[in-house]
């Protein structure tokens, strides 16, 4: 039969990569439909990702700046929480933003369709959509249907055992609480629920907590938080869980686990977020999908069907927003025939934790590992002017570069508003500038930014392909 609808490219998902595509195939004037299972526009990202944790990490961020005053001869009383307040301001936070993003594909003439989308073959698509079924004809298609929480299949369900979705619902505030994996997400939600006055266990299989960054950042943080924690299990793995009147008594086995199980009010678990390949109809439109979910793309984000793209967390690793968004508009402009390919040579990763960490491109471990000869340069904070006048010097920054090219290759920084200030390293690393470009670059005085200017002095004499 005759489709409903007909368009040049569909987008499956609305997230940060699935709105960017659609945004970016629209203004190139491809007649484009944006399918979302979900009423509001913005994925994960918008509504129980990024956004909402940011919130609520501003807020923890201010309570524990202004207990820190006391030092500086200003004192507050205890905060006085009001809990529906504020989720209020979260969830005003998620709808002022969601809601723009509906004026902005109204604004382009993307038309949204609501519903639960699935291949029908390699050029329709099938909506669920809350008036019954839809079937929308494609040219082209992209992929952006994200990923969701692992789950561990020996937790029992019980409404004190959530994911990161249910932690930021903030019904209440545990008085001890389980975080199950030391990634950024799972101590990110941590440092939100214990400035809120809970106790906080951590439990990681690893050896280190947030893995992926360079350790002498995280153990700038680890001393900062060691407060926030009662007991940081690392090498450890949760084996069972027990629902009780009480709370979820749970057990550990491994090198950091108590003798017997902890009862806790709150378990969090954030072991990681699997791909939703298996849950589109992937096979009927001939796109194959890995054992584990990924969809695997070339470099302009084409699957192996040559007219259907995949994009986000969907394709694969570092599930971040700002990589999918990247990959949105590669895959926009390759659907409208143009020559863009997703080539970066950094991704930069954040937590937004305090100190924040934020690092980009190659990290000293990588460099290790791959036999990469690299120099590098860290500047203390504590020789930094804002950050002592801040009252937070126990930050520092570092840049990384090639031994050979002497190029920026990467960088790490650990302290207030690190994720604002690592776009400089970011910059360097995707233009191949070298330290001494960063060090002859005036930075103003006395901000925290000028503690890259300050890591690259060091190397100003340091040039290669000077004429
Ligand atoms: P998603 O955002 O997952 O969007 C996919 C969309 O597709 C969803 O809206 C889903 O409903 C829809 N969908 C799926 N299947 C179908 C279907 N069959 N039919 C119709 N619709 C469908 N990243 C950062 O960069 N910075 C951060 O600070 C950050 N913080 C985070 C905090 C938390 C708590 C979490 C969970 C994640 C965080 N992330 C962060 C990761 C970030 O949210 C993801 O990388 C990003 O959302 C991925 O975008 P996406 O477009 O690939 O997919």
């Amino acid at each position: 039969g005759k489709a409903d609808i007909e368009c040049e490219v569909v987008v499956m998902g609305a997230g940060p990569g699935g709105y960017s595509a659609a945004f970016r195939s629209a203004d190139l004037g491809m007649k484009t439909v944006l399918v979302e299972r979900y009423a509001t526009l913005g994925g994960v990202c918008l509504n129980v990702g990024c956004i909402p944790s940011k919130a609520l990490l501003h807020s923890a961020f201010i309570v524990d700046e202004v207990a820190a005053l006391s030092r500086h001869g200003i004192s507050f009383g205890a905060p006085q929480v009001d809990l529906d307040k504020l989720r209020g301001f979260k969830d005003g936070v998620i709808a002022k933003l969601t809601g723009g993003l509906a004026g902005m594909a109204k604004m382009r003439k993307v038309e949204v369709v609501t519903g639960v989308g699935a291949f029908l073959d390699p050029h329709h698509l099938e909506v669920e959509t809350s008036s019954g079924k839809k079937t929308v004809k494609f040219a082209k298609a992209i992929i952006a249907a994200g990923s969701q929480a692992v789950k561990l299949p020996f937790l029992p369900e019980d409404p004190r055992i959530v994911d990161s979705t249910g932690a930021l619902l903030l019904k209440s505030i545990p008085k001890r609480m389980l975080v199950i994996g030391g990634g950024i997400i799972g101590l990110e939600m941590a440092t939100v629920y214990s400035t809120l006055s809970a106790r906080v266990d951590v439990v990681e299989m690893l050896d280190g907590l947030m893995p992926g960054a360079d350790r002498d950042l995280v153990k700038v943080w680890e001393k900062k938080n060691a407060p926030r924690f009662d007991n940081v299990m690392l090498k450890t793995k949760t084996v069972g869980a027990k629902a009780t009147e009480a709370g979820i008594e749970v057990t550990f086995e491994g090198e950091k686990a108590p003798a017997g199980p902890q009862l806790y009010d709150l378990v969090l678990v954030a072991v990681g977020r699997s791909p939703n390949g298996k849950k589109i109809g992937a096979e009927k439109a001939g796109v194959a999908v890995g054992d584990r979910g990924f969809i695997s793309t070339t470099k302009q984000m084409t699957t192996n069907v040559a007219h259907i793209y995949a994009i986000g967390d969907i394709v694969g690793q570092p599930m971040l927003a700002h990589k999918a968004v990247h990959e949105a508009h590669v895959a926009a402009e390759a659907a409208n025939g143009q020559p863009s390919h997703f080539d970066a040579r950094q991704i930069p990763s954040v937590a937004y934790t305090d100190p924040e960490i934020a690092w980009t491109g190659k990290t000293e471990e990588q460099c290790k590992a791959e036999g990469i000869k690299y120099g590098k340069s860290v500047f203390p904070w504590a020789a930094s002017g804002r950050a002592i006048a801040n009252g937070r010097d126990e930050g520092f920054t570092k840049l990384i570069f090639d031994e050979a090219t002497h190029r920026v290759i990467g960088g790490g920084i650990v302290g207030t508003n690190a994720g604002d200030l690592i776009s400089e390293i970011c910059l360097a690393v995707e233009m191949g500038c070298e330290p001494a470009d960063i060090g002859k670059t005036i930075h103003p005085h006395p901000t925290l930014g000028e503690s890259i200017g300050m890591a690259a002095e060091v190397f100003e004499g340091v040039c290669t392909d000077l004429p």
